[in-house]
């Protein structure tokens, strides 16, 4: 057959595609790196095209991760555009967005933005996108950064972690709520109060309990019940950024419904990984929130299930494998999971009787809307970039470090036992991971779409 001319086509085809009107047999046809058709299973196939059959693999939009710590430049020790972008192609993520702080510089400037687009570009296996930052004194800087294209701006009401990226107090909270209201923009929070932190019992050690308690649920409801107050009164739109404590769940949609322009994002961990279960020393179960008892993780669930939470993604946030020295009160707090995010997420949901096209929902399409992607990302749909990732949901693995692509593999999921193994990325259209193996470095650097 004459090829057809219009664009390089692909016809990837499988007996269970996940579109958002629900998991059929069909073929997905590409043009030009863009989903131009999804038809019948058996539909003939274009002039020119070339077929991938996957049979029953399942073919889901690529997941979008909006909260993604790259530390590049500045911290490259820790990770970097290659490495964490290569980690989300074989996890089967094709979009991310990096968060504002960790590098050197921070995204806070035009400049810092500029910096770190300089470093990414040519590295990344997927599209990569980035935050702003919020810090005391940069309200100048919030417009331009917004024209530059950053999805939204990023602020701690406590101490970050490091120093050259420092908490707003209660009135450069307000000024920088306003101004990012004023240009309709996004402000995404790290919500735990500082006064609570204060308060709560400090304790080091190898204890997982002590930790824990000094990090209580308090704080997280009183941050997020004066976030609510503040978007209320200014009319922003405010992000919650990893909420760990369940008891924010009524709070948050009760302001929802009253039509507080509010979003809520939780994380695999939290999810998946309970208190509980934490041993003495084992720091890579360390981070900000913290993994909490098991009766919250199951609250947390019902969250989504009751759509109260629109999104899960990984706050994927590594350090070099010396700071996470087994003292709770001195490692660095994160944990990496940019490429077990789908499988860890998908184990626990299936176990409690959530399906395939929920974790889509949690995953792909609500990240995606979040970051104002929605018109491209997150479907499996006509006119959207032919993002994909090709899942066989009942295959099962167990984690090995020795498999991550981020730069250093500790991991708290290690040798787990997770169902869902990803055996194909694709992005616009080309491959880019094969059963787990990252093949190219095609991602774009994406901005914010203009209204
Ligand atoms: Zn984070």
């Amino acid at each position: 057959m004459p090829d057809s001319g219009a664009g390089v086509r692909l016809v990837l085809r499988s007996t269970r595609v996940i579109t958002p009107e629900g998991t059929r047999a069909a073929s997905v046809v590409v043009a030009d790196g863009r989903i131009a058709s999804v038809g019948a299973h058996d539909a003939e196939l274009p002039g020119g095209a070339r077929l991938v059959d996957v049979g029953d693999d399942v073919v889901l939009p690529g997941l979008v991760d909006t909260h993604v710590h790259v530390n590049d430049p500045g911290r490259t020790e820790w990770e970097g555009f290659f490495t964490a972008t290569r980690a989300a192609a074989a996890g089967g993520v094709t979009t991310l967005l990096d968060m504002p702080l960790n590098s050197l510089p921070p995204t806070t400037t035009v400049g810092g933005l500029r910096a770190k687009q300089d470093v990414a570009r040519g590295k990344a296996h997927v599209d990569t996108g980035f935050w702003g930052g919020a810090v005391p004194g940069n309200v100048p800087d919030l417009q331009p950064l917004h024209e530059a294209g950053v999805f939204g701006f990023k602020c701690f009401l406590s101490p970050s972690g490091v120093e050259e990226f420092p908490e707003l107090d209660p009135a450069r909270l307000a000024a920088a709520m306003a101004e990012i209201a004023r240009l309709d923009g996004l402000l995404i929070v790290h919500a735990e109060d500082p006064a609570h932190l204060g308060t709560a019992p400090q304790r080091d050690g190898r204890a997982y309990a002590g930790f824990l308690a000094s990090r209580p649920r308090a704080a997280e409801n009183e941050a997020i019940a004066r976030l609510v107050a503040l978007a209320r009164e200014l009319d922003a739109r405010v992000h919650v950024l990893h909420l760990s404590s369940s008891d924010a769940l009524p709070l948050i949609a009760k302001a929802r419904g009253e039509g507080v322009r509010l979003s809520v994002e939780t994380c695999p961990h939290f999810l998946t990984l309970t208190a509980e279960e934490v041993p003495d020393g084992a720091t890579e179960f360390k981070c900000c929130p913290p993994i909490r008892e098991r009766a919250n993780q199951d609250a947390l669930w019902q969250g989504l299930a009751e759509g109260v939470i629109d999104c899960v993604v990984s706050d994927h946030s590594p350090c070099t494998p010396d700071l996470k020295d087994g003292d709770f009160g001195t490692a660095w707090g994160g944990i990496s999971s940019l490429q077990l995010g789908l499988p860890a997420v998908w184990t626990e949901a299936r176990r409690r009787g959530h399906t395939l096209e929920d974790v889509v929902r949690w995953m792909s399409a609500g990240p995606a809307r979040l970051a104002g992607l929605g018109g491209r990302k997150g479907a499996i749909a006509p006119g959207h970039d032919a993002d994909f990732a090709v899942l066989d949901p009942d295959a099962a693995f167990t984690v090995d470090p020795a498999r991550l692509q981020h730069r250093n593999p500790v991991t708290a999921y290690a040798g787990r036992t997770l169902h869902g193994v990803v055996r194909a990325t694709w992005l616009r259209g080309e491959q880019i991971a094969d059963h787990g193996r990252p093949l190219q470095q095609t991602g774009q650097l994406i901005e914010r779409p203009s209204a």
